[in-house]
C-alpha cells in the first residue's frame, strides 16, 4: 500500500474493524428491533465523515465514524439493506466533511477582505471607496476634486469588497472551502457529494443473527472489490494457484497482465483522492468491458491492476494489452486524465515460470521497467 498518512487507501485495505465478532454484534443489535428497525446517521463533529451511527459505534466500541466501513460491508454481503438519507459535501483530498466556507480576494487570495461602500463619480469616471471621498460632511472626488452632490445624478454607490492586503476593490470574492482536516483550500465547485444511508436488516441478516454465526461466509474479503467491480487480490491469487495446478496436470498455459497508470501519484497529490479513485473506477470499467467471461480482472494494490487470462499465451496477451492501451487512450478527455500514460507488464506460464511466485516476480520486474520508459509501454520479456 503506497498511500500513507491521512490519505485513506483506495478501499482495498481490510480494516481490523471488519471481524466476524463485530458483524454479529451489529446484526444482533439490528435484529432486536426486527426488520422494520432503521438506523440513521446523526451528525458528529469529531467523526471525519461528519456523521456516525451512535448505536452501532457503541455496540462495537469504536471511534465515531469507524463503524461505517462495517455497515457498508454488511450491506455488500446482503445482510443489511440501505436507503439514501442525506448528502454531504466533503473535501476531495481527504474526504473530510469539516469544511469552512471562506471568501478571498480574487487577485491576491488574501482572507483580509472587508465589505465597503464604493462610489462612482459619473463626470470623471472615478471609482473608489466612499471613505476616501468623504471630506468633513461632503463627498469630494479625489480625482477631479469636484463635489459629488446628488446621488443618482452625480454619483452612484454600491456595496463591494475591499482587499486590505492588495487594496483591490471587487464585487465578487473568490469563494472556497477550507478543509479543517487537511487544511487545503477547495474551490466551491470541487467538493464532492457523498451520500449517507439509513440501514435495515434483511431476512438473510436476521438468519445470521439468529444462528449467531457467519460460518460459510468469507469474513475477510468477498470475491468482488465492491467500489470497482473487480476481483479481490485474494480471489485472483487463488485462481492463479488453480491455473498453476492445471498447468502441472494438463500443460494448459495462461498469462497474467499487470498494469499501472504512470502518473497516479501525481494525480493523487494534485487532484486529490476523489479524482484518483474516480480514475481507478474508470479504468476498472474499461477492464470490465475488454475482458472475456473467463478472464479475471482485479486490483493488485491501490492503482495497479492485475488481469489473469486463462488459456492465453504471450501473443494473445499482447493483443489484449494493446487493445487495453487503445481504450485508455481513447477515453473521453477528462481534464485531469490529460497526459496520463500506462505501463503494462505481461508474464506467461510456462515461458516465464510455472509457479505463482516466479510469475509475479517477473511481472513486478517488467512493470518497473515499463514505468521507467516514456509514454505508454508494454514489456513482456526479460
Ligand atoms: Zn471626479
Ligand atoms: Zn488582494
Ligand atoms: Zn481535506
Amino acid at each position: 500500500m503506497s498511500i500513507q498518512g491521512d490519505r485513506v487507501g483506495l478501499e482495498t485495505r481490510v480494516e481490523s474493524i471488519l471481524t466476524q465478532d463485530n458483524a454479529l454484534k451489529v446484526l444482533s443489535s439490528f435484529s432486536r428491533g426486527g426488520e422494520s428497525k432503521a438506523i440513521a446517521p446523526i451528525s458528529h463533529q469529531s467523526s471525519k465523515g461528519g456523521y456516525y451511527y451512535p448505536e452501532i459505534a457503541q455496540a462495537i466500541g469504536c471511534e465515531p465514524g469507524e463503524e461505517i466501513r462495517l455497515l457498508e460491508w454488511l450491506s455488500d454481503l446482503g445482510y443489511l439493506s440501505k436507503e439514501m438519507f442525506d448528502q454531504l459535501d466533503v473535501c476531495p483530498f481527504c474526504l473530510g466533511a469539516n469544511l469552512r466556507f471562506r471568501r478571498l480576494c480574487p487577485s491576491c487570495h488574501s482572507k483580509q477582505i472587508a465589505r465597503k461602500d464604493v462610489v462612482h463619480h459619473f463626470r470623471c469616471g472615478w471609482t473608489g471607496l466612499e471613505e476616501d471621498a468623504i471630506e468633513e460632511t461632503i463627498l469630494l472626488c479625489p480625482k477631479c476634486h469636484r463635489q459629488m452632490r446628488h446621488f443618482g445624478i452625480d454619483y452612484d454607490r454600491s456595496s463591494s469588497y475591499h482587499c486590505l492586503s492588495c487594496n483591490k476593490i471587487f464585487t465578487q470574492p473568490e469563494e472556497v472551502f477550507e478543509c479543517n482536516h487537511c487544511s487545503r483550500q477547495v474551490p466551491k465547485s470541487e467538493t464532492i457529494l457523498i451520500p449517507t444511508f439509513i440501514y435495515r436488516i434483511t431476512p438473510q441478516g436476521m438468519d445470521v443473527a439468529k444462528k449467531g454465526s457467519l460460518s460459510g461466509i468469507t469474513v475477510c474479503r468477498g470475491i468482488i472489490e465492491s467500489p470497482y467491480n473487480l476481483y479481490t487480490l485474494k480471489h485472483i491469487e487463488d485462481r492463479i494457484e488453480e491455473l498453476v495446478m492445471r498447468y502441472h496436470r494438463y500443460q494448459a498455459g495462461f498469462s497474467i497482465v499487470m498494469m499501472r497508470l504512470k502518473q497516479f501519484e501525481r494525480l493523487l497529490s494534485e487532484k486529490g483522492l476523489a479524482k484518483a479513485t474516480q480514475t481507478v473506477r474508470i479504468i476498472s470499467s474499461v477492464l470490465a468491458g475488454e475482458t472475456r467471461k473467463l478472464d479475471l480482472p482485479g486490483l493488485y494494490d491501490d492503482h495497479t491492476f492485475i488481469i489473469v487470462l486463462p488459456q492465453t499465451l504471450q501473443k494473445g496477451a499482447q493483443v489484449f494489452a494493446k487493445r487495453l492501451l487503445n481504450c485508455i487512450r481513447n477515453l473521453p478527455p477528462a481534464e485531469y486524465l490529460k497526459g496520463i500514460t500506462t505501463a503494462i507488464a505481461i508474464a506467461t506460464c510456462p515461458d516465464d515460470g510455472i509457479e505463482r511466485a516466479a510469475l509475479i516476480g517477473a511481472l513486478k520486474n517488467r512493470l518497473a521497467r515499463a514505468e521507467a520508459l516514456d509514454g505508454d509501454s508494454i514489456i513482456c520479456e526479460n
